[in-house]
């Protein structure tokens, strides 16, 4: 579901995950190495919360790339990385739910085919 590794504006990141990523010395979910090229990920999250974490990360990472995080304050880096990642995961948990309703769906008809070739 996360790729071992990501492509930003040209810049390969490697995702790693780990027990206990910190930033500034404070426990959280993820953090990006702008210098080590890294995306650091929690181990054990939601599917939700993995994903939205990912893209927080993907953002200020894309942010640095492009120079944007040089010009803006760092709460409104913050504030888009977070917002923008929220919307992502959302947007994804909903194709996700709507793909594994789809697969069970197809299960169903097979078994009651199963039972339909069973009863000739
Ligand atoms: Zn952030």
């Amino acid at each position: 579901m996360i790729p071992r590794s990501i492509n930003i504006f040209g810049e390969k990141y490697k995702v790693i995950m780990t027990d206990n990523p910190t930033y500034d010395g404070d426990d959280c979910y993820g953090v990006f190495h702008a210098l080590e090229k890294t995306i650091e990920l929690k181990k054990g999250l939601d599917f939700e919360n993995l994903i939205s974490t990912f893209f927080h990360e993907c953002f200020h990472a894309v942010s640095y790339e492009t120079g944007i995080q040089r010009i803006v304050a760092n709460e409104v880096d913050e504030l888009y990385a977070d917002n923008c990642s929220k919307m992502v995961a959302k947007y994804l948990k909903k194709i996700f739910e709507d793909n594994q309703k789809k697969k069970e769906k197809k299960k169903k008809v097979k078994k009651n085919n199963k039972k339909l070739d069973k009863a000739e």
